[in-house]
């Protein structure tokens, strides 16, 4: 199973045209406390989880 984790940014996303997603493997996520630290590469917002692909494609 896979998490997602996007930047939810609009500034971010507006300018890259699309949403920064990284896309983790459940086993490496040992921690969710670590998870919730990481951030975006290009604007360092924090990452939010993705809970479905349907709900944020709108
Ligand atoms: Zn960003």
């Amino acid at each position: 199973m896979e998490k997602k984790y996007c930047c939810t940014n609009t500034e971010c996303t507006k300018e890259e045209k699309e949403v920064f997603v990284k896309v983790l493997n459940q086993e490496s996520v040992m921690d969710d406390k670590n998870v919730a630290q990481m951030f975006c590469p290009r604007c360092k917002s924090r990452l939010t989880l993705c809970e479905d692909e349907h709900e944020t494609a709108c």
